[in-house]
């Protein structure tokens, strides 16, 4: 560990953020891969959060955030900079129609509340495996509906440093798995979001709907990353890559899932190296049976 990374992480008190060295990130992530990070660093506040952003951007330390670690791969070698975990920013409260969240809420627990509270729109959203600040991010979606619809404003570090931003919902540019957050490098503290008054019983419903939908199409005891690539325009990446043959191929630890050929799981020590030679053996088929080139939706981590 370079001594002034320790000195420089040293300006925090444990109250405001807690420090580890060479951690393991295997455990952080979803596919439960990869190597080890300089420093793992958690704030307890969103103040917190700002403070070691500004401390790390003046020393000219590399950071990288994780959230619920579920759209990423880490690699084999790990990260040589502070990984800023935001899962102790996990409070989140609701007052009539709206949410005020920190980034790291559990998104599947704010949706399930919200739901139960009769607001709606987060029902389809309940089983996504995220915080709120990698699903703003990703702005991640299922059964039609997307996070970033239901945002109202975002508050959010800019890329460089420097006071949060307030953001409106248009200023957050969302798009098809993507936000202005991507595009830009800013870090999210946190967000307010809201949703039309609706029958709660209706809404939990369609969220027992969902949740039964998922257990039964995704390969939801194995560990992975979800949809390993965006769906290209007007078709799903899951079927060409089954009507490719591809469903069970293997590289060492890494397969395509049998249940949902979008997924690569890992069934047991697959390296960050094994998922990559997949992917590219997966986009190289595809490529040449379709003619279609699949683009990467999961992170390669620090890339
Ligand atoms: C079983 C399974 C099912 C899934 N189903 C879906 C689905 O239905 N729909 C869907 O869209 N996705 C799905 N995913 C993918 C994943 O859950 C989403 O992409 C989710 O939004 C990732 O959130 P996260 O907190 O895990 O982010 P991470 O994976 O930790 O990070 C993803 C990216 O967001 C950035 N990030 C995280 N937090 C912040 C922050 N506070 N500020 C700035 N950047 C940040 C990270 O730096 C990284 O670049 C699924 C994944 C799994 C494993």
């Amino acid at each position: 560990m370079p001594l002034s990374l320790a000195r420089v992480l040293s300006e925090l008190s444990p109250e405001e953020c807690e420090i580890r060295f060479s951690v393991p990130l295997a455990p952080f992530t979803s596919f439960r891969i990869g190597g080890p990070a300089a420093a793992l660093a958690t704030p307890r506040s969103e103040a917190a959060l700002c403070r070691l952003l500004s401390l790390l951007d003046e020393a000219g330390v590399s950071r990288t955030v994780l959230g619920n670690g579920s759209n990423v791969l880490v690699p084999d070698g790990g990260y040589a900079g502070v990984v800023i975990l935001t899962r102790g920013l996990h409070d989140f409260s609701i007052s009539e129609q709206t949410i005020t969240a920190s980034a790291g809420a559990p998104l599947s627990a704010l949706c399930r509340a919200a739901t139960r509270r009769g607001i709606a729109g987060f029902s389809p959203l309940v089983g996504i495996p995220a915080t709120l600040g990698g699903a703003i991010f990703m702005n991640a979606g299922a059964g039609g509906a997307t996070v970033g619809e239901r945002v109202l404003t975002v508050r959010a570090v800019p890329a460089g440093g420097g006071d949060p931003l307030v953001l409106t919902q248009g200023e957050c540019l969302f798009g098809y798995r993507t936000s202005v957050f991507a595009r830009r490098g800013l870090v999210i503290l946190g967000a307010e979001l809201t949703g039309d008054a609706a029958d709660a019983s209706a809404l939990i419903e369609e969220e027992r709907r969902v949740t039964l939908h998922r257990r039964a199409t995704q390969p939801l005891c194995e560990p992975s990353a979800g949809s390993v690539f965006r769906r290209p325009p007007g078709d799903y990446a899951g079927r060409l890559i089954e009507a490719a043959g591809l469903k069970g191929r293997t590289v060492g630890g890494a397969q395509v899932s049998h249940l949902h050929a979008g997924f690569i799981v890992n069934t047991g020590g697959a390296t960050a190296g094994d998922v990559k030679e997949l992917v590219r053996i997966v986009t190289e088929t595809v490529r040449e049976r379709f003619g279609v080139t699949l683009e990467r939706e999961i992170e390669y981590l620090g890339e």
